[in-house]
């Protein structure tokens, strides 16, 4: 029998995503003495220049709406686990659900809420002799419950239900996907097959383009996809933002392992039309021609100095230092052709002839680069991820006078970017203070 996806409108908390689930038969497998755990995207956190959270978080209004139905359906036990980035060692998942109002939830609901970056980690080989560890919390729960975001991804196009799995990984695992070898892509597919996720929900009130922490665009979507199938969920999800399966990797390489196929017409759309809801959206970054920068230097006119795009084996450390380079580099322009310096990240890209200086992002890049014949001249910055002073200066030491004021400026303009706006409402990712919430917790028989 064909996997029911249901799409609802977002309308009201809770009786929307109750509708959602219900018509996908989505708690159809659920016992009240199940232990669930939800596995919501909150990505990273940043204390310094705090995200704009639409379209980059799980929003908080339908995490407790799922909190109030599966208490509805009688359970008790129920785990929020997350893993995410921690751009610095205080701060990581407990400040994302410290900021997300999770903490609230915690109090009111009695969920349990966890750090799968301190968790015990379970080891699965998933292809000869390469191993995930997942946090054990993920892999021994009765009904685990996936929760991603609406949202596109500057390396896999798409971040849905298969992507959002990536924050089960310990880190040494989620650096493992970023390997050269390993393709993120193919890596990352084979964590539902360990984890099993029982339900897919996916929060599109905002949808992300060109997908990043701090520089997406969100726009406000209202609706919710939801699936029994993790991968019948993410196929509505991506076509509801224009992409068909053949632009994903990753469906193809987990559909081909589970026997699963990636035509939306062998799965039972239920609820609305899905063509009724489709907006395409851009996931990528234009590059200059030659592959030196930005699609912004070429209407800048930046010349002289090199930024190589990034590549999938950029790793969520150092990608906030590759986006700082950007717009150093640019805070270094005047007009006059940059010194000839060129500057890259990730894992893998290597120095092209024609530079006086390369400057090399990270531990990983430094690596990738020793004994490279086209390097006149090296600027190593150790790390992984090397601290912004340390690429500050080594930048500075090449030559290029950058100004990290600017930087500081551009990034609280991102963080301030939908202020004001109609349509961006913050309340979303609150615990409500509805007594409609608090007479469920109040009386969990209702
Ligand atoms: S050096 Fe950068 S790219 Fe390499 S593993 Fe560390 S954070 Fe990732």
């Amino acid at each position: 029998m064909a996997s029911k996806i249901a799409l609802v409108k977002y309308t009201a908390s809770p009786d929307s995503l109750k509708n959602c689930i219900a018509l996908c038969d989505g708690f159809k497998t659920l016992k009240p003495s199940d232990s669930v755990l939800i596995k919501p995207n909150l990505v990273a956190w940043d204390d310094r220049f705090p995200i704009a959270p639409f379209g980059v978080y799980t929003t908080t209004r339908l995490m407790e709406d799922l909190i109030i139905c599966l208490k509805d359906a009688g359970c008790s036990k129920i785990v929020i686990g997350e893993g995410s980035v921690q751009f610095k060692k205080s701060v990581g998942t407990d400040t994302a659900y410290q900021g997300l109002g999770y903490r609230h939830l915690e109090k009111r609901y009695g969920v349990v809420l966890v750090d799968f970056n301190k968790s015990k980690a379970v080891e699965f080989d998933y292809h000869n002799g390469q191993v995930l560890h997942i946090a054990e919390e993920a892999v021994e729960t009765d009904f685990f419950i996936n929760f991603p975001v609406l949202k596109t991804h500057g390396q896999t196009k798409v971040s849905l239900g298969l992507k959002n799995l990536k924050g089960c990984l310990k880190l040494a695992s989620k650096r493992h996907c970023h390997h050269p070898e390993s393709g993120l892509e193919f890596s990352f597919s084979h964590i539902a097959d360990f984890v099993q996720p029982k339900l897919t929900i996916i929060d599109g009130i905002y949808a992300l383009e060109k997908g990043a922490l701090h520089f997406g665009n969100a726009y406000r979507k209202d609706i919710i996809i939801a699936s029994i199938d993790a991968l019948g969920a993410d196929l509505a999800g991506a076509q509801a933002i224009g992409y068909g399966p053949d632009d994903i990797a990753h469906f193809h390489y987990y559909a081909e392992r589970q026997g699963k196929s990636v035509s939306l017409a062998d799965y039972e759309m239920t609820g609305e039309p899905l063509a009724n809801h489709v907006k395409p959206l851009k996931w990528d970054w234009a590059w200059t021609r030659d592959n030196t920068g930005p699609g912004i230097f070429e209407k800048l006119g930046v010349t002289g100095l090199a930024l190589p795009k990034y590549d999938e084996t950029l790793c969520s450390g150092c990608s906030p230092i590759a986006n700082m380079s950007n717009i150093l580099a640019i805070s270094a322009f005047k007009g006059q052709p940059l010194p000839k310096v060129e500057i890259l990240n990730g894992k893998k890209m290597l120095a092209r002839p024609g530079y006086d200086k390369t400057v090399l992002l990270g531990n990983c890049i430094i690596k990738a680069n020793k004994g490279n014949p086209n390097i006149q001249e090296a600027i190593p910055v150790k790390g992984c991820p090397p601290s912004e002073s340390d690429v500050t200066e080594a930048l500075r030491s090449a030559g290029l006078n950058v100004s990290i004021n600017a930087y500081y400026g551009y990034m609280k303009q991102q963080s301030e970017k939908y202020n004001g706006k109609e349509g961006y409402d913050s309340g979303f990712y609150r615990a409500a203070d509805s007594i409609e919430s608090v007479l469920a917790i109040e009386n969990p028989e209702k």
